[in-house]
């Protein structure tokens, strides 16, 4: 059991690759507490994941909501081992059709919450403890459109790499897992209907090396990887999980002759 007597703390763990880490989690032996917004997501996630899971509605975006949800892990679980900032939103701010409102909340869920979820939670980790924060390929790749987005990205890339150096005195890991396109509801908003989903994948699909997209317990392993002391070593790094997208940006079908 890689995460035996571990606790961890998940943001937007009711969902996606939050939830399918919460799984794998558990299932190394670890006790977590899972985030998000959306009350019944809570609890049906909560009912899927057991007892030696908590649930609490917490906004990423509110300081004071934050340091409550770390608060009650902290006194159902004691002290923290893991903290993985995975909460995130998407969101389209073309150049000339973008307002603010828009950018700055994808800015606020994507950097300053994921900064203040850290905060909130580093007077409660145990030294040694590993913090994994969620970036995406989108900060490599240029994609029209995405510019809030690519630039919250690559902002947890940078802010990572500096909450190492400054958390390396406790012994306490800081990196980033960068998924490529993964099957999560991130995408209903963008493809409502299953015809629109099957388009979209197909679209994507051509332009990852590996031909398909990846899927949440993928980024799931990577993670229990970055958590455990497997990874005691790793520091201040990034690790995609895109099927060689960033890697390899020309190695998708559509570039095959
Ligand atoms: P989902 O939409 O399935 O999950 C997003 C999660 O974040 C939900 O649990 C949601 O819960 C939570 N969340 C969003 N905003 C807030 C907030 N303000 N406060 C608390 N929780 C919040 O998408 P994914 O699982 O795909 O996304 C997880 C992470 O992975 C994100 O950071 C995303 O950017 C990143 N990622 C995803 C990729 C993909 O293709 N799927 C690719 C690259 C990166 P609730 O709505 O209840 O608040």
């Amino acid at each position: 059991m890689r995460l035996k007597n571990k606790t961890a703390l998940i943001t937007g763990g009711n969902s996606g690759i939050g939830l399918a880490t919460a799984k794998a989690f558990i299932a190394a032996g670890a006790r977590v507490a899972i985030t998000g917004r959306n009350k019944a997501t809570l609890d049906a996630a909560l009912a899927e994941l057991g007892s030696d899971a908590m649930a609490l509605q917490a906004d990423a975006t509110d300081i004071a909501a934050t340091e409550q949800a770390v608060a009650a892990a902290v006194q159902a679980f004691g002290k923290l081992d893991i903290v993985f900032a995975n909460a995130g939103i998407p969101g389209s701010t073309p150049i000339g059709g973008s307002r603010l409102e828009v950018f700055e909340q994808i800015l606020r869920t994507n950097i300053t919450g994921v900064f203040f979820t850290v905060q909130a939670a580093a007077p409660h980790l145990n030294d040694g403890a590993s913090i994994i924060l969620n970036g995406s390929v989108m900060s490599q790749l240029g994609s029209p459109g995405s510019s809030a987005y690519a630039a919250s990205k690559a902002g947890v890339r940078g802010m990572a790499r500096v909450m190492a150096s400054e958390l390396a005195p406790r012994g306490i890991r800081v990196n980033v897992v960068s998924p490529g396109a993964t099957r999560t509801p991130i995408w209903d908003g963008a493809a409502p209907t299953p015809e629109a989903k099957a388009q979209l994948e197909k679209r994507l699909s051509g332009i990852i090396p590996l031909g398909r997209l990846g899927e949440a317990e993928e980024i799931a392993k990577t993670v229990l990887f970055l958590a455990s002391d497997d990874a005691s070593n790793v520091n201040g790094t990034e690790i995609f999980v895109d099927g060689g997208s960033n890697g390899s940006p020309v190695g998708g079908p559509v570039f095959r002759g």
